[in-house]
């Protein structure tokens, strides 16, 4: 089921994504309005959502918003692609580590508060450094929470997939080494544009993270390139940190960020940044 959370007229709201637009499941009143609970019901959640009958909402009628807002910051994992780390590294932006490639996952979080949706506008005019970049990322959504997670378990624990752009403010990034400022500006993270459950996708690590910046193809990568695949970022973080239901973990952006040109090719206001990913979908932001 490819799941959203979506604005119609005064109504906020799930619901289900087809050809012919959005099936509200409040036509369930049973159901839960929000996106996270709704991943808390599990199977049976879905199951009673395909039950659910209704018209329709034409696309063009509702603003789709993030499809999850998780409880927890959003987790990030960073250089998680080898061309990318050594791009990062080789950047003059990279104040973490002197390795290019790390020897175990570099975790990090974004805000709550720097979520936003499709077609949102990433306010990048905000940047008075002027070094705003963009990071195309499959996002993993958990199911199942828990912690100490067994790899050989973990995708018992992947409710699904949603695309992430780890928009980051490049200055603030190196400036204060730990990544956390620079990742969670206002709009920088926009999420969607729906959550994909893992039944509807057979091999998530075929699916290839595509980024264009007006139309030009900057980054192209499948999600097999990861060197800290699902299964170990999931054992990773949990060894110490509880994963609840809906949380999301951004798995890492391929090679082609703007800080890997020379000069860099940051983004400015009146760009727009597309991400896709086969089989999940694309999360189209203006930059504003
Ligand atoms: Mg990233």
């Amino acid at each position: 089921m490819r799941l959203v959370t979506f604005t119609h007229m005064d109504h906020t709201g799930i619901g289900a994504l087809s050809d012919d637009g959005v099936v509200a499941f409040r036509h369930d009143p049973t159901l839960p309005t929000d996106m996270v609970a709704f991943v808390a019901l599990g199977a049976e959640g879905l199951e009673r959502a395909a039950q659910v009958v209704a018209d329709p909402l034409p696309l063009e009628d509702v603003r789709l918003r993030a499809p999850i807002i998780p409880p927890n910051n959003v987790m990030c994992v960073g250089k998680n692609y080898v061309d990318h780390a050594h791009e990062f590294s080789g950047s003059g932006f990279d104040a973490s580590q002197k390795q290019a490639v790390p020897d175990h996952p570099v975790i990090f979080t974004k805000a709550r508060s720097s979520i936003v949706g499709p077609d949102d506008t990433v306010d990048v005019s905000a940047d008075l450094t002027r070094t705003s970049d963009y990071e195309g990322e499959l996002g993993v959504v958990i199911g199942n929470g828990g912690i100490r997670l067994d790899g050989a378990d973990a995708w018992d624990h992947v409710y699904g997939y949603t695309i992430v752009n780890d928009m980051t403010v490049r200055d603030l990034q190196k400036q204060h080494v730990q990544f956390f400022i620079g990742k969670s500006a206002d709009t920088y993270c926009p999420i969607g544009p729906c959550l994909v459950t893992a039944d509807e996708i057979d091999d998530i690590t075929v699916a290839r993270v595509r980024t264009w910046v007006d139309g030009e193809l900057r980054q192209d990568a499948p999600v097999s390139d990861l060197i800290f695949d699902i299964p170990r970022l999931i054992e990773t973080i949990s060894v110490a940190v509880r994963l609840e239901t809906g949380d999301v973990i951004a798995t890492g952006t391929p090679a082609g960020v703007g800080l890997g040109f020379t000069p860099p090719r940051f983004v400015s206001p009146g760009q727009e940044v597309v991400v896709t990913i086969d089989g999940v979908g694309t999360l189209r932001n203006p930059m504003g």
